[in-house]
């Protein structure tokens, strides 16, 4: 991927995957840039995803930013919620396109988190077997991740992001401004995410993150910018070289196999999945300790910055039995075998494999 500056109001950064590839805009107030919504939205004819707590803070200036443009604006209006992430909703989308008669032309824009970004994007993958979509997402999470690397999809009872597909956006457009209305625990859970990117990829990152903590929680514009930005640039670099997860791809689970661990131990939704990442990357680095990857200094600041972002270092007593359940049905691990992603050391992550007592050892020191 490369970086051009377009202005000092934006960033754009260029991801490199041959025919699919597309540009990520990243900066304050885009949502009002008629100019770069002129280049970025190409469709004359759009619809508008969003949900409820999104559609009345930033679907009417949108539509009329489009419609001055010339557009035919339409919007699908879903309720909120990951457990609305599911069929019913992506059907509803359907109905609207097929009652409003759209056509292969039609763009499909997502305005909201990754909930709204993930079905958008599936639902623009299928109908009429593909048609442009582009992603303005309104997290901090949809912004740094989920809007980057084009897994799309909705959950099945049966298991989460089960049903999907691989479908690249045309564009995305991160309007920082847009998390000024992000309640805290949601910018905290970003945060998880933005932390993983510096601890596996760029220690120089994570340096910068830690000298910038108290600046993102208190949405300084200028530091969040950058976060996102950079944090695009880590994952887009990573799906560049492995778009459909053959191996590469895998790092980015950095704190999720015991995320994930935690997330479906407690049920889904008591911790959000940046809280359970933020945890189970503090549970990852005190494993890459014990193995004798990092040393004890780097252990203790990974800790001190999960906790400095707001997000939980101490995770739930689930039970040593129940843990080791939870992650061996991991969707991510093969033949049962228990894999992690660690650190070795900060800055460069490894997969691999890990004796059974020095598990037992994190297990028992991270948890209460
Ligand atoms: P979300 O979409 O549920 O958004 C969190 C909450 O914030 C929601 O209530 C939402 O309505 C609200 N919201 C959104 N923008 C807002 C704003 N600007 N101001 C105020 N409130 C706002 O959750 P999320 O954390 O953005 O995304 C989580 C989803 O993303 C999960 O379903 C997960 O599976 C998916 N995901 C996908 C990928 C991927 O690669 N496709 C990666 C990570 C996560
Ligand atoms: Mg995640």
């Amino acid at each position: 991927s490369s970086m051009e500056s377009d202005s000092n109001l934006y960033k754009t950064l260029q991801v490199d995957l041959g025919d699919r590839s597309y540009p990520i805009s990243i900066g304050q107030s885009l949502l009002q840039n008629t100019e770069l919504l002129q280049q970025r939205i190409r469709a004359q004819r759009v619809v508008i995803v969003t949900n409820d707590v999104v559609a009345p803070l930033y679907l009417s200036g949108l539509t009329q930013q489009l419609q001055g443009l010339g557009k035919q604006v339409e919007s699908v209006i879903l309720p909120d919620g990951e457990e609305r992430k599911n069929w019913e909703s992506l059907m509803l989308i359907f109905d609207e396109l097929l009652q409003k008669k759209c056509d292969r032309k039609t763009c499909l824009i997502a305005l909201g988190g990754g909930v709204i970004g993930d079905m958008t994007g599936f639902a623009a993958s299928a109908f009429m077997r593909g048609v442009p979509f582009v992603q303005i997402p309104t997290t901090l999470l949809a912004q740094v991740d989920s809007s980057v690397g084009g897994k799309t999809g909705i959950n099945h009872p049966l298991g989460k992001n089960m049903i999907g597909a691989f479908y690249q956006p045309q564009a995305v457009l991160a309007d920082i401004a847009t998390l000024a209305s992000l309640p805290d625990k949601e910018l905290s859970a970003g945060l998880a995410e933005v932390i993983k990117h510096g601890a596996i990829i760029d220690a120089a990152f994570f340096d910068w993150i830690e000298a910038n903590i108290e600046k993102l929680r208190a949405r300084d514009h200028d530091a969040l910018s950058y976060a996102v930005l950079r944090s695009c640039e880590i994952k887009a670099n990573v799906v560049k070289q492995d778009e459909r997860e053959g191996g590469l791809r895998a790092i980015l689970n950095f704190g999720h196999t015991f995320g994930h661990a935690i997330e479906a131990g407690l049920g889904y939704g008591a911790w959000l999945h940046g809280e359970a990442v933020g945890c189970g990357m503090v549970m990852a680095a005190d494993l890459s300790h014990r193995l004798g990857y990092i040393d004890f200094v780097t252990k203790t600041r990974i800790t001190h910055l999960v906790e400095a972002a707001g997000l939980p270092t101490v995770a739930p007593d689930l039970g040593e039995a129940t843990w080791l359940d939870l992650m061996e049905v991991d969707k991510k691990n093969e033949g049962g075998q228990i894999k992690f992603i660690l650190l070795k050391p900060l800055g460069t992550s490894i997969i691999t494999t890990v004796p059974a007592q020095y598990l037992r050892d994190t297990l028992r020191a991270c948890t209460h």
